[in-house]
């Protein structure tokens, strides 16, 4: 069985006391690929690090985070962009809107979504959403997008049915993680009505960590549970599930 981390933050300081044992616990449970999502460029070094200790289990991504977008955000995208320029990435995210937070910067934020967009379309990539409080913003910007170049992730969908169609309608997979498992997710209740080819499998550790294990640190091993917990919502195997999401994910990814 391989199983795909869609979404992961590897890099992340939560892991720098046990981040080999924690690469291991996760590819001991059959988690063997791992996408890692940017934030900012902070983080720039640290993924390369991670890419070269692992070099055949990690997929990097550039892009710059929609919370991280603030005063220096033109400069943050230039970096974004001269990264794309020079070297190999599966995917532009984690990008989008994010009016949970702060609505400070909705315009610059929107502004380096719609931008990373069209700079993913330029070198063929897919893109990584993240939308938090924010699914009419990032609805517009697709819409402004759509087309053949415009595909990717809907990273922890979180939404209504209708917002997920829509989503799969502006070419998007959806990201399924610890809401899942949550009992107040709310996305289990319709899940099963959307084809599992829609769906990949993610933490977005170290955050969202799926029971039991809420409110915890999140990894990458504890797929499992969200694994587990789609397969019972499709009422399909474990294996089943596995297979469709890593086939769903090469699709995207290209790798
Ligand atoms: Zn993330």
């Amino acid at each position: 069985m391989i199983i795909t981390d869609t979404h992961t933050h590897l890099y992340s300081e939560a892991f720098d006391e046990d981040r080999d044992e924690m690469m291991r616990r996760a590819m001991q449970n059959g988690v063997k690929r791992f996408f890692v999502p940017a934030i900012d460029s902070e983080y720039t070094e640290r993924m390369f690090q991670l890419e070269k200790d692992y070099p055949n289990e990690v997929f990097l991504m550039s892009g710059l985070h929609p919370t991280h977008v603030k005063e220096n955000y033109k400069e943050e995208i230039a970096h974004v962009a001269s990264l794309l320029a020079e070297r190999k990435f599966y995917a532009v995210g984690e990008i989008g809107i994010d009016l949970y937070w702060d609505k400070t910067f909705l315009a610059a934020q929107q502004e380096a979504f719609q931008y990373q967009i069209q700079l993913a379309k330029k070198y063929k990539l897919p893109i990584v959403i993240h939308c938090r409080d924010a699914f009419d913003e990032v609805f517009e910007v697709l819409e402004k997008e759509k087309g053949d170049g415009l595909f990717g992730i809907f990273h922890c969908f979180t939404g209504t049915k209708t917002q997920a169609e829509k989503a799969i309608g502006y070419n998007m997979k959806l990201g399924i993680g610890g809401v899942v498992t949550f009992k107040n997710g709310k996305i289990d209740k319709f899940l099963n009505e959307i084809p599992l080819q829609h769906i990949v499998l993610e933490t977005d550790a170290p955050y969202l960590a799926p029971t039991p294990f809420r409110g915890k640190r999140n990894e990458s091993s504890y797929v499992m549970n969200v694994l587990e917990k789609v397969a019972s919502i499709y009422e399909i195997s474990t294996e089943e599930v596995a297979k469709i999401t890593t086939e769903n994910s090469k699709e995207i990814f290209g790798v």
